[in-house]
C-alpha cells in the first residue's frame, strides 16, 4: 500500500472513532433529556394524582362528617342534664361503657357545642376580673373519643373570651384510632379554622408527660392550661386562673373539678359544697382530702384554697415559671407520679398550689383506663421511685415499704439532673413540706406513742391483711414478717389511735376490732397503751385480746386481765409518752 492511502486509512479510522465517541455522547445527552422530561412528567402525574387524591379523600372526609353530623341529637345533654339513647343505642352504649369506661355511642349524639348551666357558687358574682394575660390552653390525647376530645375544644373557645385566649394546642401522643387522624385533620380545616386551634402530632406514643411537655414547647402564650382530652369548661372559668397568676406568677392553679358522668354525660355539681384538695398517701398515689383547716375560712368565701397536692390532669401555670421551675422530669414515662412529683417540687421550691372554686371544669372521671401500657411496665410506680428519691428525703422509706423492688432498681434511671435541678433551685427539704404545707399528713414514726411490729408472745403481730388502702376491714394476727412490712406496720398514735396511715382500730358492738377511717376525734377509736404492753379501749372498758383468734380473723375486746393473750409489744416505744 502507497504511504498516501495508508493515510487516508488512518484518517478515515480516526474520524470514525469520533463519529463513533459523538454518536455516543448525542444518545447519551438525549436519553438524559428524555429520562429528565419523563420524570418530570412523573412528577407532575405524582402531583396531580396526589391532588385527586387529597380532592377525594377530603370529599370522603366530608361525607364521613356530614353523617356524624347529622346522627348528633339537638339539645341532648343541654344544660348538662343527664342524656339517655334508647333501642339498640343504649345497648351500643352500654358495651362501650364496659369497654372504653365511657359512653361513647351517647358522646357521639350529644352537641360538640351543649351549653351547661353556670355552675359557680353565688358569691363569685362579687368578685370582678380583668386580667391581661393570654392562656395557651393543651389538650393532650391518646386514642380519645373524637367527639370527646373536640367538646373539649369547643367548649374552651365558647367558654373563654376571645381576648384571653392565645391558642389551643391539641396534641396527640401517637393515637392509632384512624378517626383521629384524617378525619380530625379536616374537622380542623373546615369547621375550626376561624379558630386558634392548633394539632401537634407525635409520631410514636411518648406518655402523658412528654406529650404534655411537647404542647408546652409550642406554647406562646402567657399561661399554660392543661386539659385532659374529656373535659368541658364553664362560664367564667377561666377569668379567675389568669388574674390570680397575674397577681403572683408563682402559683400553680386547680379549678374545682366537676364530675362529667361517664355513662349519662350529666355534669354534676354535687361536689362542690364538699369540695376538696389534693393529698397523698405513702404509697405513692394522690388522694382527695378534705380542705385544710387553715383553709376553710377561704373555702367558706370562695376564695383560692391551699392544696398540699394535685391531681394533675388540669392545672394552670405561668409559662416562663413553668419552665424556670423544672417544667417535668422527662425520664418519666407514661402514666403517673408526674402530679406528686411537681406538687412536691412547687411547694418546696418557692411556689404555691391553690384550688380556684370559682373556676369551675367538668372531667370524665373513668373506672378505669381504657389504654395499656408497652410491656405492662408500673409506670406509676417507677415514675413515683424517681420523685420519692429526688424529693422526699429519707421520707421516701414509706414508699419504698409499699414497693421495696422498686428500691435500688436500675430500671429508675438516671436522677442526676433531677437532683441538680433541685439544688440549683434551692429547695426546701420534705421536713419543711410536712411541717408547713401538710401538717395533718400523718407520719407513722413520727411524734407516736410507739410504732413498728405489735407482737404477741406467741410471735403473732397485728396484721391488716392485706385491706385495700383506705377500705375498711377486719384488724388481724398474722405470723409475724422477719422484716418489717407494710401490712404490720402499725402506730400508736399520740391521740391514742391505734392505726395505720388512714385507717384506725374502732370497736363495734362492744367486741369486734375493725380497721375504719380515722376520725379524729371518735371515742370508739381511743386507746390507751399501757407500759406492761396491754392495749385498752376505755369507751368499752376493754381489752384488745388475741385470745382464740385464728390467723387470718379479726381481734377482738375482751374483759380486761392479766393474761398473755392480752400483751403487745410494739418495735418501738417512746416510754415518755407513754404515761402509765
Ligand atoms: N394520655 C396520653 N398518653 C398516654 C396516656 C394518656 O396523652 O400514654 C392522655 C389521655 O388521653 C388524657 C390524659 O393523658 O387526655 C390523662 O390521662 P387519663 O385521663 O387517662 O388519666 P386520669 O384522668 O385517669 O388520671
Ligand atoms: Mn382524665
Amino acid at each position: 500500500m502507497s504511504s498516501f492511502s495508508r493515510k487516508m486509512l488512518l484518517k478515515y479510522v480516526r474520524l470514525r472513532r469520533v463519529y463513533i465517541k459523538l454518536f455516543f455522547a448525542v444518545s447519551i445527552l438525549l436519553f438524559i433529556i428524555l429520562v429528565f422530561f419523563l420524570n418530570f412528567d412523573i412528577d407532575e402525574q405524582l402531583k396531580h394524582n396526589k391532588q385527586e387524591l387529597s380532592t377525594n379523600l377530603s370529599a370522603m372526609y366530608e361525607i364521613q362528617l356530614k353523617d356524624y353530623e347529622n346522627r348528633i341529637i339537638p339539645h341532648l345533654g343541654e344544660n348538662g342534664d343527664p342524656a339517655y339513647l334508647e333501642g339498640s343505642d343504649a345497648k351500643e352504649g352500654e358495651k362501650a361503657l364496659k369497654k372504653i369506661a365511657l359512653n361513647s355511642v351517647l358522646s357521639d349524639r350529644i352537641p360538640l357545642n351543649r351549653r351547661l348551666r353556670d355552675p359557680r357558687n353565688k358569691k363569685c358574682r362579687l368578685f370582678s376580673y380583668d386580667p391581661k394575660l393570654q392562656a395557651s390552653i393543651i389538650v393532650i390525647f391518646y386514642n380519645e373519643q373524637f367527639s370527646v376530645i373536640l367538646r373539649t375544644v369547643w367548649s374552651s373557645i365558647l367558654q373563654t373570651p376571645k381576648h384571653l385566649l392565645k391558642e389551643i394546642i391539641l396534641v396527640d401522643d401517637g393515637s392509632t384510632e384512624s378517626s383521629l387522624h384524617g378525619l380530625l385533620d379536616h374537622y380542623l380545616a373546615t369547621r375550626l379554622s376561624d379558630h386558634p386551634v392548633k394539632l401537634v402530632r407525635i409520631p410514636k406514643r411518648v406518655g402523658l408527660i412528654r406529650a404534655r411537655l411537647e404542647g408546652a414547647r409550642k406554647a406562646v402564650g402567657d399561661v399554660l392550661i392543661f386539659l385532659d382530652a374529656h373535659c368541658e369548661t364553664t362560664v367564667g372559668w377561666a377569668e379567675p386562673l389568669l388574674q390570680r397568676i397575674e397577681e403572683d406568677r408563682t402559683v400553680v392553679l386547680v379549678p374545682l373539678i366537676d364530675v362529667i358522668e361517664a355513662d349519662t354525660f350529666a355534669y354534676s355539681t354535687d361536689g362542690e359544697s364538699s369540695f376538696q384538695v389534693g393529698g397523698f398517701s405513702w404509697s405513692g398515689h394522690f388522694t382527695w382530702i378534705d380542705v385544710q383547716p387553715s383553709e376553710v375560712e377561704a373555702k367558706k368565701a370562695v376564695k383560692p384554697v391551699r392544696s398540699p397536692t394535685m391531681a394533675g390532669g388540669l392545672f394552670a401555670i405561668n409559662r416562663k415559671f413553668f419552665w424556670e421551675i423544672g417544667s417535668y422530669d422527662e425520664q418519666m414515662d407514661g402514666w403517673g407520679g408526674e402530679n406528686l412529683e411537681m406538687s412536691f417540687r412547687i411547694w418546696q421550691c418557692g411556689g404555691r398550689l391553690e384550688t380556684i372554686p370559682c373556676s369551675r371544669v367538668g372531667h370524665i372521671f373513668r373506672a378505669f383506663h381504657p389504654y395499656t401500657f408497652p410491656d405492662n411496665k408500673d409506670t406509676h410506680g417507677i415514675n413515683t421511685a424517681r420523685l420519692a428519691h429526688v424529693w422526699m428525703d429519707s421520707y421516701k422509706r414509706f414508699f419504698f415499704m409499699h414497693q421495696p423492688s422498686l428500691e435500688n432498681n436500675p430500671i429508675v434511671g438516671d436522677l442526676t439532673h433531677r437532683k441538680q435541678l433541685r439544688q440549683k433551685l434551692r429547695c426546701k427539704d420534705f421536713k419543711w413540706y410536712l411541717d408547713n404545707i401538710y401538717p395533718e399528713k400523718f407520719v407513722p414514726d413520727e411524734n407516736v406513742q410507739a410504732y413498728g411490729q405489735a407482737r404477741t408472745p406467741f410471735d403473732m403481730c397485728l396484721d391488716d391483711l392485706q385491706l385495700p388502702e383506705d377500705r375498711a376491714g377486719p384488724l388481724g394476727l398474722y405470723q409475724c414478717h422477719p422484716r418489717l412490712e407494710i401490712s404490720q406496720f402499725f402506730s400508736m398514735s399520740a391521740r391514742g389511735e391505734l392505726r395505720k396511715e388512714n385507717v384506725c382500730a374502732e370497736v363495734f358492738n362492744d367486741r369486734d376490732v375493725q380497721l375504719t377511717e380515722c376520725h379524729g376525734h371518735r371515742r370508739e377509736q381511743y386507746w390507751i397503751l399501757y407500759r406492761n404492753g396491754t392495749i385498752h379501749h376505755p369507751s368499752s372498758g376493754k381489752c384488745l385480746s388475741n385470745e382464740n383468734v385464728s390467723m387470718s380473723h379479726g381481734l377482738k375486746v375482751d374483759t380486761c386481765r392479766e393474761t398473755v393473750y392480752q400483751r403487745w409489744k410494739f418495735d418501738h416505744v417512746n416510754m415518755t409518752a407513754v404515761l402509765v
